[in-house]
């Protein structure tokens, strides 16, 4: 779709699922489980929205979705499933690896970075090699050692031959890493998640990455039980959520399973939001 003088659309790598507890953090199953239901292992079924942004100068990818590094185990402990691949989708817009020249993480979870790298001959190498890989200095390194409490959640196999490639653009903070297309770090999820801000023709588009995952995740205290600074998330989406509604930003939800893309409305302090085709 258009976006001023922009085409954005969603390209996704398929869907995984997650446990839904995890994904709902303190409220009680009864209650998100009207918005997502849960399979017989409890887990929730998510969507892999990537994001293609095409300025007429730049290609750029939000975010690479799972990707294909995975043995048969954990393709089924996450449940992956591949109806589609981003390569495939960006086959379809008659694009290829080599025409995206930015590649932007939100941050460096396996379920965002998976196809920043592909296997051949036995290793992994990057899967864009025109491409500049955005991402915040401080995820960068945290990735790199992470911690006791979020090591699941890093392949060094998504990063660490990006690096070794010399691909990566470390940023500290907001920056704009392509005309119109600007990135804000927010924290929350982690220390240094950021979101994506896109403008052009006096119109926004957001990508809210993993502060609001799902439509699901609109109210202010529906935050995950993955983040790291929940009351961080909190305060956040107080301040960005009102904001989208207020100002017509086309919203990107990289998680949800049926609505990619919606406007939010705002009436007596509750967020409606009205999704649109991707
Ligand atoms: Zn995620």
């Amino acid at each position: 779709m258009r976006l001023g003088s922009f085409e954005i659309e969603v390209i996704s790598d398929g869907t995984f699922a997650l446990d839904g507890g995890a994904m709902f953090g303190v409220v009680p199953r009864v209650v998100w489980e009207r918005q997502l239901p849960a399979d017989a292992e409890h887990r929730v079924r998510l969507g892999l929205n990537c994001l293609l942004i095409r300025t007429g100068r730049d290609n750029i990818l939000v975010d690479t979705g799972i990707g294909a590094k995975w043995d048969e185990r954990s393709r089924s402990r996450y449940g992956i499933a591949h109806e589609t691949t981003l390569l495939d989708g960006l086959a379809r817009h008659h694009l290829t690896a080599e025409d995206i020249s930015v590649v932007i993480n939100t941050h460096l979870h396996f379920d965002h970075a998976g196809t920043n790298t592909t296997q051949r001959d036995g290793r992994a190498v990057p899967t864009f090699p025109r491409a500049r890989y955005v991402v915040q200095r401080g995820e960068f390194e945290h990735a790199s050692e992470p911690h006791e409490r979020d090591r699941a959640s890093y392949v060094r196999a998504d990063f660490a031959p990006v690096a070794e490639a010399g691909q990566f653009e470390l940023i500290d903070g907001d920056a704009e890493v392509a005309p119109g297309v600007s990135v804000i770090k927010v924290a929350g999820h982690n220390r240094d998640l950021q979101c994506v801000k896109v403008a052009s023709g006096g119109e926004t588009a957001f990508a809210f990455a993993d502060l609001v995952p799902t439509t699901a995740h609109l109210p202010a205290a529906w935050v995950m039980g993955y983040d790291l600074y929940p009351t961080e998330s909190v305060e956040q989406k107080k301040r960005l959520v009102p904001q989208a509604a207020r100002e017509g930003w086309l919203c990107h939800f990289y998680h949800d399973p049926h609505t990619p893309l919606a406007y939010l409305r705002e009436r007596d302090g509750k967020i409606t939001f009205e999704r649109l085709e991707a």
